[in-house]
């Protein structure tokens, strides 16, 4: 789940792997709980009306570590690699590989006094979704073998919880994913966060996107998960970052800034919703700064139409999912369409320099990382 890292490193290493990665965190204080086992016929029966619908449901079992929780966790973590010696400096950037004859020596670093050149004998850049824009970057400047993967365009649903009722207490997560009209390209839905918040984040450049989140304990009324459509671009633009951030800029424009908010009833019927119309709804905004306009006047034909023509199908899956009310937000994006070749030991075609996590494009979640730098640890240790 959340990548193609098994195609890397084989599915029996990668589920062998999960495992050890979820007893860590249980390890660090991660909540026992694991959400979306148990109940076979409510699961048989939502399978069924996806079928119907023409979906797929992925169903898989989540531990939900909870936007608060997962900081203790990741603090808890961090203290544990500094009592082992581990140095971290905070605040600093990375600026430049430093590759020669196919082979990595360090990093260029840029802090507050300037930069410095860390020499290393393995280099490992693990720098997300916020770095993958950097690192394709490198990897065209220096001939590290990557290639342009799918990029993800779409929406942000928000909806009421009694809505997701059912999806939400039999499996946590409905992954549904469809090909639909006219044009199949993969459309699916993605993080799902019952009782949870529509968040904003913020990309170098001022790029601003959607997001969700859920506390463990702090609940809101409301349900949201994205609406991802995925394109391919190969020939002759091969740039799908590029693409995904400038329709985000022409969003943001349209937003002031702002992420623009629209309610699904208005989208079909080819009209801006307004600030009052917000009110209207029993669904409200739980990212109260996003502006109320026309998502359509900036997200492409293609994209629109087939998340419009996704969201029907799911609203037979779940009833109210695409009724008139239903809150849309955008840009939705996800940015780890560059896909660095590596071998199953994690090596890139350089000698010496290693990707891992979402700035490789193998992996889109925590878990799927996680597994990653636990294999790249124990690679470098020698174990
Ligand atoms: C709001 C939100 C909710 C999410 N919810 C979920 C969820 O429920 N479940 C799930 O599995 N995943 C979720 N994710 C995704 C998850 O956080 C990522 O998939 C995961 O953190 C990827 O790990 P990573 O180590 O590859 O990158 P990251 O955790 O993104 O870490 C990369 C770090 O590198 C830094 N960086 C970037 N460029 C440079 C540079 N040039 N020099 C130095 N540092 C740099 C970044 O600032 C960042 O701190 C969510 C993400 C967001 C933003």
């Amino acid at each position: 789940m959340g990548g193609d890292l098994p195609e890397l490193i084989g599915v029996d290493l990668a589920q062998a792997t999960i495992d050890r990665v979820d007893k860590m965190y249980l390890d660090f204080g991660a909540d026992d709980k694991v959400e979306g086992v148990g109940n076979r016929d409510a699961v048989a029966d939502i399978r069924r009306r996806a079928i119907k619908a023409g979906l797929k449901l992925v169903d898989c079992p989540i531990r939900h570590l909870g936007t608060e929780k997962a900081q203790e966790i990741y603090l808890a973590i961090e203290r544990h690699l500094l009592d082992a010696g581990v140095e971290i400096l905070f605040e600093h950037e990375v600026k430049e590989v430093l590759i020669e004859d196919r082979r990595c020596s360090g990093v260029v670093v840029a802090g507050r006094d300037g930069e410095v050149v860390v020499h290393a004998a393995e280099t490992v850049v693990a720098t997300g979704r916020r770095g993958a824009d950097w690192f394709d970057r490198m990897c065209d400047e220096h001939g590290i073998d990557h290639e342009p993967g799918p990029v993800d365009l779409g929406v942000r649903v928000e909806v009421r919880n009694e809505v997701m009722e059912t999806v939400n207490n039999v499996l946590y997560e409905s992954k549904l994913i469809g090909y639909p009209n006219p044009y199949k390209n993969k459309v699916r839905t993605f993080c799902q966060n019952p009782g949870g918040f529509v968040s904003q984040e913020n990309y170098d450049g001022g790029l601003a996107v959607v997001n969700g989140h859920s506390y463990k304990d702090r609940k809101s009324p409301n349900t949201n998960l994205a609406v991802l459509c995925s394109l391919n671009f190969k020939e002759p633009f091969s740039q799908p970052i590029l693409y995904a951030q400038r329709v985000g800029e022409l969003m943001n424009m349209l937003g002031a800034g702002h992420i623009l908010v629209q309610r699904f009833g208005d989208l079909r019927d080819g009209k801006r919703t307004w600030p009052k119309e917000l009110d209207r709804s029993n669904v409200r905004p739980t990212l109260p700064d996003a502006a109320a306009g026309d998502i359509s006047a900036a997200m492409p034909y293609r994209a629109m139409t087939e998340i419009v023509n996704f969201m029907v199908a799911v609203d037979e899956v779940v009833p109210g999912f695409a009724s008139e009310e239903t809150l849309l937000y955008a840009p939705e994006l996800k940015f780890y369409s560059n896909r660095v070749k590596m071998d199953e030991t994690l090596e890139t075609s350089i000698a010496h320099l290693h990707c891992l996590g979402d700035s490789s494009g193998w992996t889109r979640g925590l878990m799927m990382s996680s597994v990653m730098g636990l294999l790249m640890g124990e690679r470098l240790a020698g174990e």
